[in-house]
Protein backbone atom coordinates (compact mmCIF):
# COMPACT_ATOMS: atom_id res chain seq x y z
CA UNK A 1 0.00 0.00 0.00
CA UNK A 2 0.93 3.28 -0.79
CA UNK A 3 0.71 6.82 0.76
CA UNK A 4 0.59 10.27 -0.95
CA UNK A 5 1.48 12.80 1.54
CA UNK A 6 1.25 15.71 -0.47
CA UNK A 7 -1.21 16.36 -2.99
CA UNK A 8 -2.88 19.38 -4.59
CA UNK A 9 -6.37 17.29 -5.41
CA UNK A 10 -8.19 20.67 -4.69
CA UNK A 11 -6.50 22.08 -7.71
CA UNK A 12 -8.77 22.98 -10.78
CA UNK A 13 -7.08 20.61 -12.62
CA UNK A 14 -8.20 17.63 -10.42
CA UNK A 15 -11.13 18.60 -8.78
CA UNK A 16 -14.19 18.17 -11.46
CA UNK A 17 -12.96 14.53 -11.68
CA UNK A 18 -12.26 13.84 -7.87
CA UNK A 19 -13.86 10.86 -7.76
CA UNK A 20 -12.45 9.25 -10.59
CA UNK A 21 -9.11 10.43 -9.17
CA UNK A 22 -9.63 8.91 -5.75
CA UNK A 23 -10.71 5.99 -7.64
CA UNK A 24 -7.75 5.58 -9.93
CA UNK A 25 -5.66 5.91 -6.77
CA UNK A 26 -7.44 3.17 -4.69
CA UNK A 27 -7.53 0.97 -7.67
CA UNK A 28 -3.44 1.57 -7.86
CA UNK A 29 -2.72 0.82 -4.08
CA UNK A 30 -2.73 4.22 -2.90
CA UNK A 31 -4.10 3.53 0.73
CA UNK A 32 -3.92 7.29 2.16
CA UNK A 33 -3.50 10.62 0.45
CA UNK A 34 -2.82 13.81 2.33
CA UNK A 35 -4.60 16.71 0.66
CA UNK A 36 -2.02 20.33 1.17
CA UNK A 37 -2.40 23.81 0.42
CA UNK A 38 -1.47 27.02 -0.55
CA UNK A 39 -3.56 30.00 0.50
CA UNK A 40 -6.88 30.32 2.09
CA UNK A 41 -9.66 28.80 -0.18
CA UNK A 42 -6.99 25.74 -0.74
CA UNK A 43 -7.11 25.19 2.63
CA UNK A 44 -11.07 24.93 3.37
CA UNK A 45 -10.95 23.00 -0.29
CA UNK A 46 -8.77 20.22 1.51
CA UNK A 47 -10.79 20.31 4.75
CA UNK A 48 -14.20 19.79 2.83
CA UNK A 49 -12.51 17.09 0.76
CA UNK A 50 -11.37 14.88 3.92
CA UNK A 51 -14.53 15.40 5.42
CA UNK A 52 -15.88 13.80 2.70
CA UNK A 53 -13.28 11.23 1.91
CA UNK A 54 -12.28 8.81 4.69
CA UNK A 55 -9.09 8.24 3.38
CA UNK A 56 -8.40 11.70 2.45
CA UNK A 57 -6.49 14.10 5.08
CA UNK A 58 -6.11 17.70 5.17
CA UNK A 59 -2.89 20.33 5.73
CA UNK A 60 -3.64 23.54 5.45
CA UNK A 61 -1.41 27.25 5.37
CA UNK A 62 -0.23 30.16 3.09
CA UNK A 63 2.61 29.26 0.41
CA UNK A 64 5.29 32.14 0.55
CA UNK A 65 3.88 32.95 -2.80
CA UNK A 66 0.55 34.08 -1.39
CA UNK A 67 2.11 35.01 1.43
CA UNK A 68 0.25 38.81 0.96
CA UNK A 69 -2.75 37.62 1.66
CA UNK A 70 -2.07 36.53 5.28
CA UNK A 71 -3.19 38.97 8.16
CA UNK A 72 -4.56 38.29 11.87
CA UNK A 73 -8.18 36.79 10.28
CA UNK A 74 -6.85 34.70 7.93
CA UNK A 75 -4.83 33.23 11.24
CA UNK A 76 -8.01 32.79 13.00
CA UNK A 77 -9.55 30.89 9.90
CA UNK A 78 -6.13 28.74 9.81
CA UNK A 79 -6.92 28.07 13.84
CA UNK A 80 -10.44 27.32 13.19
CA UNK A 81 -10.00 24.67 10.41
CA UNK A 82 -7.27 22.63 12.38
CA UNK A 83 -10.60 21.85 14.99
CA UNK A 84 -10.82 19.79 12.32
CA UNK A 85 -9.56 15.78 13.15
CA UNK A 86 -8.89 15.31 9.65
CA UNK A 87 -6.04 18.29 9.62
CA UNK A 88 -2.83 16.84 10.14
CA UNK A 89 -0.42 19.66 9.69
CA UNK A 90 0.41 23.05 8.57
CA UNK A 91 1.70 23.74 5.12
CA UNK A 92 2.72 24.08 2.85
CA UNK A 93 4.81 27.24 4.14
CA UNK A 94 8.36 28.38 3.87
CA UNK A 95 10.49 30.56 1.85
CA UNK A 96 10.24 30.67 -2.51
CA UNK A 97 12.95 33.24 -4.12
CA UNK A 98 12.48 31.54 -7.99
CA UNK A 99 9.99 33.98 -8.56
CA UNK A 100 10.39 37.19 -6.57
CA UNK A 101 13.00 38.18 -3.67
CA UNK A 102 10.93 41.60 -3.43
CA UNK A 103 8.60 40.40 -0.64
CA UNK A 104 11.11 38.45 1.37
CA UNK A 105 10.71 40.26 4.40
CA UNK A 106 6.48 39.53 4.56
CA UNK A 107 7.48 35.86 2.85
CA UNK A 108 9.73 35.16 5.81
CA UNK A 109 7.10 37.16 8.53
CA UNK A 110 4.39 34.58 7.56
CA UNK A 111 6.51 31.68 7.88
CA UNK A 112 6.91 32.79 11.47
CA UNK A 113 3.49 32.97 12.11
CA UNK A 114 2.61 30.41 10.53
CA UNK A 115 5.43 28.28 12.74
CA UNK A 116 4.19 30.06 16.07
CA UNK A 117 0.38 28.82 14.95
CA UNK A 118 1.38 25.11 14.36
CA UNK A 119 3.57 25.37 17.68
CA UNK A 120 0.28 26.50 19.69
CA UNK A 121 -1.87 24.10 18.03
CA UNK A 122 0.56 21.38 18.53
CA UNK A 123 0.80 20.58 15.05
CA UNK A 124 3.58 19.69 12.37
CA UNK A 125 4.44 21.95 9.83
CA UNK A 126 5.18 21.00 6.36
CA UNK A 127 7.98 23.48 4.21
CA UNK A 128 8.07 24.80 0.96
CA UNK A 129 11.47 26.13 0.33
CA UNK A 130 12.79 27.48 -3.39
CA UNK A 131 16.23 28.78 -3.98
CA UNK A 132 16.12 29.85 -0.47
CA UNK A 133 17.23 26.93 1.65
CA UNK A 134 20.03 29.53 3.73
CA UNK A 135 17.58 31.64 5.03
CA UNK A 136 14.87 28.64 5.67
CA UNK A 137 17.24 27.45 7.46
CA UNK A 138 18.24 30.17 9.69
CA UNK A 139 14.31 30.50 10.31
CA UNK A 140 14.59 26.80 11.40
CA UNK A 141 17.57 26.82 13.73
CA UNK A 142 15.77 29.98 15.75
CA UNK A 143 12.56 28.83 15.75
CA UNK A 144 13.62 24.95 16.64
CA UNK A 145 12.35 25.33 19.72
CA UNK A 146 8.85 25.91 18.17
CA UNK A 147 9.41 22.97 15.71
CA UNK A 148 8.42 19.94 18.27
CA UNK A 149 5.68 18.57 16.49
CA UNK A 150 7.86 17.70 13.79
CA UNK A 151 8.40 19.17 10.20
CA UNK A 152 8.90 18.00 6.89
CA UNK A 153 10.47 19.29 4.09
CA UNK A 154 7.83 18.47 1.00
CA UNK A 155 9.53 18.22 -2.44
CA UNK A 156 13.51 18.02 -0.62
CA UNK A 157 16.53 18.88 -3.13
CA UNK A 158 19.38 20.25 -1.08
CA UNK A 159 22.99 19.70 -0.17
CA UNK A 160 24.19 16.25 1.69
CA UNK A 161 24.88 18.98 4.70
CA UNK A 162 21.75 20.23 4.85
CA UNK A 163 20.01 16.85 4.45
CA UNK A 164 22.52 15.96 7.57
CA UNK A 165 21.34 19.36 9.78
CA UNK A 166 18.21 18.55 9.21
CA UNK A 167 17.77 14.61 9.80
CA UNK A 168 19.97 15.84 12.93
CA UNK A 169 17.15 17.39 13.96
CA UNK A 170 14.76 14.56 13.85
CA UNK A 171 12.78 16.18 10.92
CA UNK A 172 11.59 14.18 8.09
CA UNK A 173 11.81 14.99 4.11
CA UNK A 174 9.51 13.96 1.06
CA UNK A 175 10.47 12.70 -2.07
CA UNK A 176 8.23 13.36 -5.66
CA UNK A 177 8.41 12.97 -9.19
CA UNK A 178 11.92 15.12 -9.23
CA UNK A 179 13.74 11.50 -8.26
CA UNK A 180 12.56 9.87 -12.19
CA UNK A 181 14.47 12.58 -13.82
CA UNK A 182 16.89 11.87 -16.15
CA UNK A 183 19.13 14.99 -14.46
CA UNK A 184 18.16 14.30 -11.05
CA UNK A 185 21.90 12.76 -10.50
CA UNK A 186 22.83 14.65 -7.54
CA UNK A 187 19.51 14.44 -5.67
CA UNK A 188 19.18 10.48 -6.12
CA UNK A 189 22.60 10.76 -4.25
CA UNK A 190 20.87 12.48 -1.82
CA UNK A 191 18.08 9.90 -1.81
CA UNK A 192 20.60 7.40 -1.02
CA UNK A 193 22.15 9.48 2.17
CA UNK A 194 18.19 9.78 3.69
CA UNK A 195 17.83 6.92 6.26
CA UNK A 196 14.93 5.15 5.06
CA UNK A 197 13.35 6.36 8.37
CA UNK A 198 13.29 9.88 7.70
CA UNK A 199 11.86 9.32 3.93
CA UNK A 200 8.12 9.87 3.05
CA UNK A 201 6.56 10.25 -0.49
CA UNK A 202 3.95 12.47 -2.56
CA UNK A 203 3.32 13.21 -5.90
CA UNK A 204 2.59 17.14 -5.28
CA UNK A 205 0.06 16.42 -7.63
CA UNK A 206 -1.12 18.05 -10.15
CA UNK A 207 2.90 18.96 -10.60
CA UNK A 208 6.13 17.05 -11.49
CA UNK A 209 5.07 14.09 -12.66
CA UNK A 210 7.02 11.47 -12.58
CA UNK A 211 8.71 9.51 -15.77
CA UNK A 212 7.35 8.37 -18.25
CA UNK A 213 4.62 10.63 -17.01
CA UNK A 214 6.43 13.85 -17.45
CA UNK A 215 4.95 16.69 -18.62
CA UNK A 216 1.23 15.50 -17.76
CA UNK A 217 -1.47 16.37 -15.17
CA UNK A 218 0.09 14.13 -12.08
CA UNK A 219 -2.36 12.34 -9.83
CA UNK A 220 -2.01 10.29 -6.47
CA UNK A 221 -2.20 6.90 -8.52
CA UNK A 222 1.23 7.42 -9.75
CA UNK A 223 3.15 7.57 -6.33
CA UNK A 224 4.11 3.61 -6.72
CA UNK A 225 6.72 4.87 -9.22
CA UNK A 226 8.13 7.41 -7.15
CA UNK A 227 8.05 4.68 -4.15
CA UNK A 228 9.85 2.00 -6.78
CA UNK A 229 12.26 4.45 -7.93
CA UNK A 230 13.50 5.13 -4.00
CA UNK A 231 13.55 0.90 -3.69
CA UNK A 232 15.67 1.26 -6.63
CA UNK A 233 18.15 3.90 -5.39
CA UNK A 234 18.16 2.39 -1.46
CA UNK A 235 18.41 -1.29 -2.78
CA UNK A 236 15.50 -2.44 -0.50
CA UNK A 237 12.63 -4.81 -1.19
CA UNK A 238 9.23 -2.64 -1.97
CA UNK A 239 7.38 -4.38 0.56
CA UNK A 240 9.50 -3.66 3.04
CA UNK A 241 9.61 -0.11 2.12
CA UNK A 242 6.21 0.62 1.80
CA UNK A 243 5.53 -0.46 5.39
CA UNK A 244 8.66 1.81 6.43
CA UNK A 245 6.75 4.61 4.73
CA UNK A 246 3.86 4.23 5.72
CA UNK A 247 5.30 4.08 9.31
CA UNK A 248 7.13 7.44 8.69
CA UNK A 249 3.81 8.79 7.93
CA UNK A 250 2.43 7.11 10.73
CA UNK A 251 4.45 8.91 13.33
CA UNK A 252 4.69 12.93 12.01
CA UNK A 253 1.00 13.24 11.39
CA UNK A 254 -0.63 10.43 13.11
CA UNK A 255 -2.63 8.78 10.34
ZN1 LIG B 1 2.95 21.38 -3.17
Amino acid sequence: MYIDTHAHIQDDMLKDRIDKVLFDAKTNNVKKIVCASYDIKSSCDAVNISQKYENVYAIVGVHPENCEEYNENLEKELANLCKDKKVVAIGEIGLDYHYTKENKVIQKEVFISQILLANKLKLPIVIHTRDAIGDTMEIVRKYANCLKNGVVFHCFNASEEILNEIINMGFYVSYGGVITFNNAKNLINIVEKTPLDKILTETDCPYLSPVPFRGQINEPKNINLIIKKISEIKNIDLNELEKIIENNTKKIFKI
